[in-house]
């Protein structure tokens, strides 16, 4: 099939989406562009809405001008639709008795959407079957429990930043920022932005194990020096504002009376286990944190896509997951920021136009993916997260926040029932049954119960949807049951 023919439908409007659209378009597909959200960008442009835009949108951004670039191209192209409020919410597998194959039949993926306001009633339903998929669907931030992390005023850093960008609101007039990685400090930085006291940036891992993920093989950082300057803007700004900034420390637990009003912050070894006799209290009225990001898997582990064993989406060097049909680019392949975003979408969206990927912009794209892999290597060996947390934990620390299961009551029922097995313990304690369908526990469930197996991301419906909406999706003719696969 030749790129003219091809259509491709790209979900997520993230840098990587966005650059594998453009580059899918630029190789002669016709693309579909699906994003739930109501502006372009994804997590890392993520600003106001175009109808009251922000006077001085650049200054708020790094690398603006290529979000302009790019979602200015797509608008103008005229092979490439734009859907924002496009909730992709299954994903099935279809087989297409009489499509291109040899055999006669062509397996591919149906995607239901729903377009419009999130929650709407009457939501236009809309089904694609593309030639091609690309799934950019992002991450969202993890945050590991303590004691306290279900008052109001405990917000992820990830709710924090969007609130700070996408509203301009702070979460708190005294805020403290805590958890592991680079992505504290944009947090920090936007946070101060809005008129926030930013009491102190806590970053979980301490110097030796930063200096072990970052100062290894300096040379390999040359390609990074956009990424430097980024780093230093954000150290710039904290000392500006006598913002601290202390390695090896953590928030192991929040208090007040129905709202935070202190946090305690403790000293962590190097498992990240709390030392005694360290901890102090520090008054805030609000916390962001969170330590590190978790892929957004729901449509890849429903493509069948294999992942790997810390979770995620495998891909080739053209991006090509292990379904054929299906190529997946951004932090769903691997937590590397939006640089590494950007260059495996141009990869991933060439390659699922059936383009060259030896001419044009790809042979560059695929340099500075491969450079932008070693990075995303860094960040876990810096700030990967270590087992020792589950020291500050308590038998009555919540666990699963929608279901309030306690983290006693999940050691409890592994006692009773002798299972390790992370569904059969869900089903039991509740934990990760409520509204979010373990997003937020999930993943904490897991290292709690040492289980690697993948049953709690299964979800068939990607979001909660009416029942309205449900009967109103027409139906397939035929569809296969998928199971992921790990590797
Ligand atoms: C909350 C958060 C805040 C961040 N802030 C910063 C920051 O300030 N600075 C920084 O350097 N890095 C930040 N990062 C990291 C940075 O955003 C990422 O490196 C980069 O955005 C990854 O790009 P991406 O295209 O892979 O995913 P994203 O930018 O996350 O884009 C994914 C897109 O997919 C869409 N999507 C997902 N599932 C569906 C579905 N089922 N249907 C329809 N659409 C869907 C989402 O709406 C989203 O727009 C942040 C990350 C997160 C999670």
């Amino acid at each position: 099939m030749s790129g003219q023919e091809r259509h491709v439908v790209v979900v997520g409007a993230g840098p990587a989406g966005l650059a594998a659209a453009r580059a899918a378009a630029d190789a002669g597909a016709r693309v579909t562009v699906l994003d739930a959200a109501d502006v372009l960008g994804g997590q890392y442009w993520r600003h106001l809405p175009d109808e009251r835009p922000a006077g001085r949108e650049h200054l708020l951004h790094h690398k603006w001008d290529t979000y302009r670039a790019l979602s200015d191209a797509l608008r103008a192209h005229p092979a490439v639709t734009v859907v924002p409020t496009a909730q992709v919410w299954s994903l099935e597998q279809v087989s297409s008795p009489g499509l291109v194959s040899s055999s006669g039949r062509r397996d591919g993926v149906r995607l239901n959407v729903l377009v419009g306001e999130p929650d709407a009633a009457g939501r236009a339903a809309r089904t694609f079957e593309p030639d091609a998929l690309v799934l950019a669907t992002g991450a969202h931030d993890r945050t590991l429990p303590f004691p306290g992390w279900q008052l109001p005023g405990v917000y992820s850093a990830g709710a924090a930043q969007a609130l700070a960008k996408g509203e301009r609101v702070a979460v708190g007039r005294r805020v403290v920022v805590a958890g592991a990685g680079p992505f504290l400090l944009p947090v920090a930085s936007s946070l101060l932005r809005t008129g926030a006291t930013v009491l102190g940036v806590h970053e979980a891992s301490r110097t030796g194990s930063l200096a072990r993920g970052w100062l290894d093989r300096p040379w390999e950082l040359a390609g990074a020096v956009g990424k430097a300057g980024e780093l230093a803007g954000y150290v710039g700004e904290l000392v500006r504002h006598r913002v601290p900034w202390r390695p090896g420390e953590a928030v192991v637990a929040a208090h007040g009376d129905g709202q935070v009003e202190a946090v305690t912050v403790a000293r962590l070894d190097a498992r990240w286990a709390p030392v005694p006799g360290t901890e102090r209290q520090v008054e805030a009225d609000a916390v962001a944190v969170s330590h590190g990001f978790t892929p957004r898997l729901e449509l890849a582990i429903a493509a069948g896509c294999a992942l790997t064993a810390s979770r995620f989406v495998i891909v080739d060097d053209t991006q090509a997951t292990s379904v054929p049909g299906v190529w997946a680019a951004g932090e769903i392949t691997g937590i590397g920021g939006a640089d590494a975003a950007l260059a495996e979408g141009a990869v991933a969206g060439a390659a699922a136009a059936g383009g060259d990927l030896g001419a044009g912009a790809a042979p560059r794209a695929i340099r500075s993916r491969d450079r932008a892999r070693g990075f995303a290597a860094r960040i876990e060996a810096a700030h990967g997260i270590r087992g020792g947390w589950v020291r500050w934990l308590r038998d009555d620390t919540v666990v699963c926040r929608c279901e309030e299961t306690t983290y006693g009551r999940v050691r409890e029922v592994v006692e009773l029932t002798g299972s390790h097995e992370t569904r059969s313990v869900k089903l039991t304690s509740r934990a990760g049954l409520g509204p979010c369908q373990a997003r937020m526990c999930g993943r904490t469930l897991q290292d709690l119960l040492d289980d690697g197996g993948t049953g709690v991301d299964r979800r068939p419906i990607v979001v909660p949807v009416r029942l309205g909406d449900l009967a109103a999706t027409p139906t397939s003719s035929t569809h296969t049951a998928s199971q992921p696969q790990e590797t």
